[in-house]
């Protein structure tokens, strides 16, 4: 145990994605729940745990030169989230490591904690905020509705990873959001792997919230979100029919006009081959549909290029698709072969300077789009959440911006806000992805 502290210090490495994030959070709030210290430094713990990702072989890599970085610097090392799944990969390369627990298993990290590192016992250390410990600042939470997936695209490994969709009952998920609230989070991030399922596997249960019946299904999720009076943003929603029952709610200014809609392609053929469910036709009657009811929705994707077989053509399609579709946010990622996925097993793989060409053809004609769209919100008088502030003013962001994967509001003459705040700017300027803004009315304002 360290000598500079009585309670047994733990360091903790977080990578991957938001959903790895929140697995994250929920293991620190384990620990201190259980007393332990977390460190912010190698030399300060007593035992370092990192939480893995295995997403793509970039995150691989990320992964185990945390692990090996973590060896090198401290020497006692526990490993758990998706890349845990690959045990013998991990154990080959790094026997040192004390134990390898798999994605989402809190129990196996605790467990593997508690042998190596057993608590201390003082009641006071278990006194953890009900709303637990969060990695993300203190206004923004990510909240997460089911783990799992029911799909099988042949890119992605995290069905084979992370099992088959399993929902949380909508009750508990509308008690932590209420805690998270109260705690002060001023937006709710949501998110799983495929959120329009969510509550499937459940089969759209009822369960009890406020003294009310609601169904674990995407649109009483976002109706009881809807009431507590914050942003409420909802992320990787498929295109199915019933997502048409949320967009009401968004134009009544209940949840957020915004949603992140990962379509990955627009060709018909490559779509197959992804086993993706989707079909662009389709896609663009129902984004069209949205937008009739609600004007100012935001729309975000992601776009995989380079998909083996991928022709010129088929890459024409999807710029053609993103010149219709006109979508606000777009991140796109060049095809690369994840260890165990599907689609390593396809012909034609597209050569690596076609698809960095292709990449960048995509993200030109996106910054277009983007810019245009962004331009036309100039003038207008807009409510932002404030994220930080400095000498030289504020960073916020719109309903339009997401942390993180989105632009941002630079607010000149902002010194006065805290991060937080909901505040109403006048949009001054645009960019390709970021707008720029004065003050209105400062003060709460949703
Ligand atoms: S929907 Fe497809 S890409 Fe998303 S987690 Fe499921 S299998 Fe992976």
């Amino acid at each position: 145990m360290s000598e500079k502290t009585l309670f047994p210090r733990i360091g903790f490495v977080s990578l991957g994605c938001p959903k790895a994030l929140v697995d994250s959070e929920r293991i620190l709030t384990r620990l201190r729940a259980e007393g332990y210290e977390i460190s912010p430094a190698y030399d300060q713990a007593d035992l370092v745990v990192v939480n893995t990702c295995g997403f793509i072989e970039e995150a691989v890599a990320e992964s185990l030169e945390a692990i090996g970085e973590a060896l090198d610097e401290h020497g006692r090392v526990i490993v758990t989230g998706c890349l845990g799944e690959r045990a013998d990969r991990i154990r080959k390369r790094f026997p040192g490591v004390l134990e390898v627990t798999g994605a989402h298993d809190y129990e196996g990290v605790m467990d593997a904690v508690h042998r190596h590192l057993p608590p201390a016992h003082d009641p006071f250390t278990s006194l953890v905020p009900p709303e637990g410990i969060r990695l993300t600042p203190r206004h923004y939470a990510y909240l997460k509705i089911a783990e799992g997936c029911n799909h099988k695209c042949t890119f992605c490994i995290i069905p084979s990873l992370r099992g088959p969709l399993v929902s949380r009952p909508v009750g508990e998920v509308l008690a932590e959001a209420e805690r998270l609230v109260l705690a002060g989070v001023r937006e709710l991030l949501v998110i799983s792997q495929d959120t329009s399922a969510y509550g499937a596997d459940l089969k759209y249960r009822e369960d009890d919230w406020r003294g009310r019946r609601f169904r674990t299904r995407l649109t009483d999720l976002a109706r009881g979100l809807g009431e507590l009076g914050v942003w409420v943003r909802l992320h990787y929603v498929y295109p199915y029919p019933h997502v048409d029952e949320v967009i009401p709610l968004m134009a009544e200014g209940r949840i957020l006009p915004y949603l992140d809609v990962p379509l990955q392609h627009a060709s018909p053929r490559i779509l197959k081959l992804m086993k993706r469910p989707a079909d662009a036709e389709d896609t663009l009657r129902r984004i069209e549909f949205w937008r009739r009811v609600c004007p100012d929705l935001v729309l975000r994707s992601t776009f995989i290029v380079g998909f083996p077989g991928e022709t010129d053509a088929e890459f024409e399609q999807l710029l053609d698709f993103l010149r219709e579709a006109r979508l606000d946010r777009v991140g796109a990622f060049k095809y690369s072969p994840v260890e165990g996925a599907a689609a390593n097993a396809l012909p034609d793989p597209v050569p690596e300077e076609v698809k960095e060409k292709r990449l960048a053809e995509l993200m030109a004609l996106q910054a277009e789009i983007s810019a245009d769209k962004l331009a036309a919100r100039v003038g207008r008088v807009e409510t932002v959440l404030v994220d930080e502030v400095g000498e030289e003013g504020a960073i916020a962001r719109s309903y339009g911006d997401a942390p993180e994967i989105d632009g941002v509001v630079v607010i000149e003459d902002g010194q006065e806000l805290r991060p937080g705040q909901f505040a109403k700017v006048e949009i001054t300027a645009s960019g390709d992805h970021d707008l720029w803004a004065w003050p209105a009315v400062q003060g709460e304002d949703r």
